[in-house]
This record gives structure tokens, sequence and C-alpha cells, in this order.
């Protein structure tokens, strides 16, 4: 699989009451699933790309983040969705770090470890910082972008199903184009 829709995950596919950790506290939100059911039948593979600066502000810990994002993996599994991989920061801004985004440092592993082909990929978050993160991708889609300043290749969505919509509809447009 070259092709991925990375995804941003506090915010995006689960509901974020800020530094999300808890699996009291998991609730994926509406049309996610679908969504990325959807994004799987167009051929793209899927990958999570997440700051997880709780981490490195010792509010939570790196096993914390595991076994959440384990939760999350085997829920998703269950609903027919497939999370090829995670890829995270778990920096504080401090730090200032390679791969926090909107530095494009997860994306650069995705391609060494997944074979992602970057401008072949797409990023699906809910904040400025995953739309500028993807300005190596093909496109970005912004949930809640709408009104925005959007950064070039970025579209806006409503929500998460929308999103994985326009992302097929896209690609579908351009095959058979000069960019296809
Ligand atoms: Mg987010
Ligand atoms: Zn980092």
């Amino acid at each position: 699989m070259a092709r991925y829709v990375f995804l941003d995950r506090d915010g995006t596919l689960v509901r974020d009451p800020g530094y999300v950790h808890r699996i009291s506290d998991y609730e994926l939100l509406d049309g996610v699933a679908d969504g990325l059911r959807r994004l799987q039948a167009a051929g793209y593979g899927l990958a999570i790309v997440t700051n997880q600066s709780g981490i490195g502000r010792g509010l939570f810990t790196e096993a914390d983040f595991h076994a959440f994002q384990k939760h999350l993996i085997a829920d998703l599994e269950r609903q027919g969705v497939r999370i090829e991989a995670t890829f995270y920061c778990p920096h504080a801004p401090e730090a200032d770090c390679a791969c926090r985004k909107p530095r494009p440092g997860l994306f650069e592993q995705a391609a060494k470890h997944l074979g992602a082909d970057l401008p072949q990929c797409w990023m699906i978050g809910d904040s400025a910082r995953d739309a500028e993160a993807a300005a190596g991708l093909q496109g970005a889609v912004w949930i809640g972008g709408a009104g925005k300043a959007l950064p070039a290749g970025c579209l806006s969505a409503s929500d998460f199903a929308q999103a994985a919509e326009r992302i097929v509809e896209t690609t579908a447009s351009r095959v058979g184009t000069r960019e296809g």
C-alpha cells in the first residue's frame, strides 16, 4: 500500500476533553467508522499521526497512551477498520522536536516504515496544525475549517464522514486529468 490517509486522533477520531488518555473517556466520534470504511474501500491504507504532548508534559505516561491506542484500534477493528500503524510525537512543545505537527517528522516516519508515497497521501484533522503539517501530501481535510484560512491544497468538512467523502471524490475527479 502506497496511498494512505493519515488521521489525527484527538478531536478527529475520538472526543477530546483535553489530553484524552483514559479509556473511561474513550468515545469514537459519529461517522468515523463509516468514513474509515469508505476510505479503505477506495484503496487507502490508514495510519494515525498524533501529537501527544501530554506525555512530555507529564500529564500521563507512554503506557497510558499505548493502552488507549490499543482500545481504539480494537474498537475500529470490530467495525471492519484496519489501522496499520500509529506515529506519535510524545514531546512537549519546548523540546522543539522534528516530529510535532505542523512539522513533517511523523509523515517522514510513515514514508519510511509504511512505504507511503506522500504526494499521493491525505491528512484528516481538526486543527490548523494538521492542515499545515500536510504540506508535502496531496492534500488535507480540516474538519471544522470552514471560514478559516485554509492552506493550499486543504479542503474543509463539517464532520469525519464528509471529510472521507471529499477525499474519495477529489481523488476520483483527478483520475484522467493532468494529475491522474
Ligand atoms: Mg486534534
Ligand atoms: Zn516530537
